[in-house]
């Protein structure tokens, strides 16, 4: 392998990218001392495609940046309770869980401002901004990396010890370190656009489940009293295959949800409806290589579940950096040192995101979405008569709670029980009704095992890739629930 001359290095680190991911690793690392060149292709401030939510996680993490306290900040709508409806009507209202050092709310902050909040927060620390200037290529060397990067129509190179890749969902950096785009398995299609001039409930943010839409998802995120975030986002690699047009699917929920109708009334749209692709966790992906680490999109660190990669892209970012801290002060440049970032992400966040992909991957299945409906009812009746329950399944979907806790005995014996239980009733009350109605529910059970014949037997191909991507999932799953359970008995 070739050298590069020690007296070459432009800065310790360069991070592609200045979203979230990039700024805070940049501030990480100039707070512990260290040169550091960030690089967008775009100018700040610069709005990003995103339902704006920020969890109490991320807000715990953004308050160690500090500028949190600002007035601005505090001008940012505060959300504290999390709202459910399926096919319009309200499933479950609940406040989001209350978990021991963290925040008790989380916010609504259009990227616009945030993303510029932390940017200038580095930039205040001693990071080099250098904007706009895309990153196109790098190659490694024994003792560090050059990147090739285009900057108003100039060639531009950096040489420094490390490069971190904060350059997002398209990222290049990620695209180089796989030699491949993420597969269309793992992205997400989401579409939001601004409403302005509703009647929403400023601090409850809402999800929107409809049977037409599933295994898509709308949420309703209030920016203030009377304007929202809106927005739906669905599995691109999902089957019967069909043409989703996601702004038509938007438009359509406006205007035929009757509870959505009602809180946008005579709102009108500010601006345009915009798309963009979120890839998801990964595991088989790579998210380290030699001299280069990558975090927040560009690592696939979004649920795909419920979409969340701010508070990722934070912590990650943090992680990038203790792990780069590290092997400055232990001089170790390796690969191996570089494994502890690794390592760190499985054990943080590969059990979360291995749950979440097992139930993406059961959802795909869009010939089954009655069941998985009937499912989510289910859950969400639960939820709304058991405060544990609601918390723990609250605390999953808004990332807070670890996944294990779905995964425990007690999780799932009160999940089997309130099946068993929503079952018998809706059986009871056919047979109380009479024999017409028994026999009505009696055809529609055969209607839809017939039909899941059929389907099997015409869709024999995509069945398959779909059982396998199940195995793929439960064996990952697995592995993490096998170390969970060995941990217990341990203790
Ligand atoms: C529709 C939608 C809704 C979402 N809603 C939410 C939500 O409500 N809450 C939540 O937590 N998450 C949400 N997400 C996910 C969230 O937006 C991302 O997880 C988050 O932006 C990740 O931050 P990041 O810094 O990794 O990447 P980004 O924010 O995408 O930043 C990447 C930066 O890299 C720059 N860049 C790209 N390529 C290059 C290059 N080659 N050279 C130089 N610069 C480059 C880009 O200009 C960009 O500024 C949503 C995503 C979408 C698409």
């Amino acid at each position: 392998m070739k050298f590069v001359s020690h007296t070459d290095y432009d800065a310790d680190v360069l991070i592609t990218g200045a979203g979230p991911a990039g700024a805070a690793c940049a501030w990480h690392l100039v707070k512990a001392g260290y040169n550091v060149i960030l690089i967008d292709y775009q100018d700040f401030p610069r709005d990003k495609v995103c339902g704006d939510f920020v969890g109490p996680i991320g807000i715990k993490e953004l308050n160690t940046i500090g500028f949190t306290s600002n007035t601005e900040f505090h001008k940012t709508n505060v959300i504290k309770e999390a709202a459910v409806f399926l096919d319009g009507k309200p499933l479950i209202k609940k406040n989001i869980p209350h978990i021991t050092d963290l925040p008790d709310h989380g916010r609504v902050v259009p990227r616009m401002l945030l993303d510029n909040w932390i940017v200038e927060e580095a930039v205040k620390a001693g990071v080099r901004l250098i904007t706009p200037c895309r990153l196109n290529n790098f190659e490694v060397f024994n003792n560090g990396v050059v990147s090739f990067c285009k900057m108003g129509g100039k060639n531009i190179s950096f040489t420094t010890k490390f490069l971190a890749g904060a350059d997002g969902s398209s990222s290049t950096t990620a695209r180089i370190v796989n030699g491949s785009k993420p597969d269309a398995r793992d992205i997400i299609v989401a579409v939001r656009a601004y409403y302005e001039n509703i009647n929403c409930i400023s601090g409850q943010a809402e999800l929107y489940f409809t049977s037409k839409s599933f295994p898509g998802y709308y949420w309703l995120f209030p920016t203030g009293p009377t304007s929202a975030n809106i927005g739906v986002g669905m599995v691109l690699d999902n089957f019967p295959d069909g043409e989703i047009d996601l702004p038509e699917l938007l438009k359509d929920l406006v205007a035929s949800d009757e509870t959505l109708k009602r809180k946008i009334g005579g709102g009108e749209l500010k601006g345009k409806v915009l798309a963009w692709p979120l890839s998801t966790y990964n595991p088989d992906a790579k998210i380290i290589s030699e001299r280069v680490i990558l975090t927040g999109d560009a690592a696939g660190l979004i649920n795909s579940l419920n979409g969340e990669g701010i508070q990722y892209a934070l912590l990650s970012a943090r992680w990038a950096s203790e792990c780069l801290v590290n092997c400055f002060k232990e001089n170790d440049y390796s690969l191996c040192a570089l494994k502890k970032y690794e390592e760190k992400i499985k054990t943080e966040v590969g059990y979360d995101m291995s749950l979440s992909n097992m139930v993406i991957q059961f959802i795909r299945n869009r010939n089954l979405n009655p069941l998985w409906l009937n499912l989510l009812a289910i859950l969400t009746e639960k939820a709304s008569k058991d405060e544990e329950f609601a918390t723990v399944a609250g605390g999953i979907l808004a990332g807070l709670v670890p996944a294990k806790e779905a995964v425990s005995l007690s999780f799932i014996g009160k999940s089997v029980a309130q099946g068993v239980e929503t079952t018998l009733n809706s059986t009871l009350n056919s047979i109380k009704k009479g024999p017409v109605e028994i026999a009505a529910f009696g055809i529609k059970a055969a209607g839809f095992t017939l039909g899941q014949v059929s389907a099997l037997v015409q869709q024999r191909t995509e069945y398959w890739k779909w059982a396998k991507g199940l195995a793929g999932n439960g064996f990952q799953l697995s592995a993490y629930i096998l170390k969970d359970v060995k941990q217990r008995l341990k203790n």
